[in-house]
């Protein structure tokens, strides 16, 4: 409303205006402007999607003396897939906020090969972080079209990329038995699919991103016991192709979601209390994650990681 009430006339003036307030420096251009500063190789990126957290400290602006990390760091080498574990309110989801860059530190860095997220222009920075949730969202028109939306341009995309993503994501041959193929259209107006379906379209959709990081924010084990056998084996191995050679972080919410994670860091008091490789701390007798692992199993004996546990044991 502020805009709309700008005649034209006025704007050039009020333009003026706003820049004075800003400062001659004229901040705001700099920052319409500000493009990506990773080195770009002959025109393509040499984006490796190494991450790295360095002594950040965090509180939320609405509750400053409350700080939620204090001391917070945290090493993701490319190409690895990291689940990150701990209670409840230990700030999981604050720290997938903080790498969209919808908050920043209050001190400390967070980096991405080594260039600070800050010196990145946030709208080219989120494009390259695909992500992956337990309930993807499906838009009312065709698959092809819910698919190519993962793209940056979904009017480029053609539909042999369409249908290479879906053979990746195992979702091919279920598309190809609809009459209407890629054209069938899905959600409220149109057929309903199931939760592994969707998951898999979701998945197609994630392949076409050019993305190198994967943030992968699961409530529950993503692949849950509600699907059947046959579609949850279709589901794991079309995110295993999806995480293959992403930099991946997984909010790992149920300690059994982690089974595929090279590296597991538990969170607690603000910091990194233990980091290592999955089997290392599920092998250390002592170790906080064979701890929580223990007390998962206990409280909840059918559930997939107290079968793991006695399988190590
Ligand atoms: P859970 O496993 O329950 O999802 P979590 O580990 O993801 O928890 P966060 O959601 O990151 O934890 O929350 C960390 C702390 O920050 C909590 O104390 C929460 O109440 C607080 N918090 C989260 N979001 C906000 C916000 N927007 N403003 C203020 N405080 C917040």
């Amino acid at each position: 409303a502020f805009w709309v009430g700008i005649s034209i006339g006025g704007l050039s003036s009020f333009y003026s205006e706003l820049m004075k307030g800003l400062g001659a420096g004229g901040r705001l251009w700099e920052l319409i402007e500000k493009k990506p500063q990773l080195p770009f190789n002959g025109g393509k990126d040499v984006f490796r999607g190494a991450l790295e957290f360095k002594d950040v400290e965090f509180a939320y602006p609405t509750r400053p003396e409350t700080s939620i990390f204090k001391d917070f760091s945290l090493s993701i080498p490319a190409g690895s897939v990291m689940a990150l574990v701990g209670p409840s309110g230990t700030g999981k989801s604050t720290i997938v906020s903080l790498l969209l860059r919808l908050y920043d530190p209050i001190s400390g860095t967070i980096t991405i090969d080594g260039f600070d997220i800050r010196q990145l222009n946030p709208l080219w920075f989120r494009t390259k972080i695909g992500t992956v949730s337990q309930e993807p969202i499906l838009f009312s028109c065709s698959i092809a079209e819910n698919i190519a939306y993962g793209a940056e341009d979904p009017s480029t995309v053609t539909a042999e990329e369409i249908q290479k993503v879906a053979e990746i994501a195992n979702a091919n041959s279920f598309i190809r038995d609809f009459p209407k193929g890629f054209d069938t259209v899905v959600g409220e107006k149109g057929i309903l699919l199931s939760g592994g379906q969707k998951q898999r379209i979701a998945i197609a959709r994630a392949l076409l991103k050019v993305s190198h990081i994967l943030l992968c924010p699961f409530p529950t084990p993503f692949v849950t016991s509600a699907l059947d056998a046959e579609n949850e084996y279709l589901v794991q191995e079309a995110l295993d192709r999806l995480m293959e050679g992403r930099t991946v972080l997984i909010i790992a919410h149920r300690l059994s979601t982690i089974q595929n994670a090279d590296f597991v860091a538990v969170l607690g008091q603000g910091k990194i209390l233990e980091c290592g490789k999955h089997e290392e701390l599920l092998a250390n007798p002592n170790g906080l994650f064979r701890k929580l692992m223990q007390k998962q199993a206990f409280l909840q004996n059918n559930d997939t990681c107290a079968l793991d546990l006695q399988s190590r044991e």
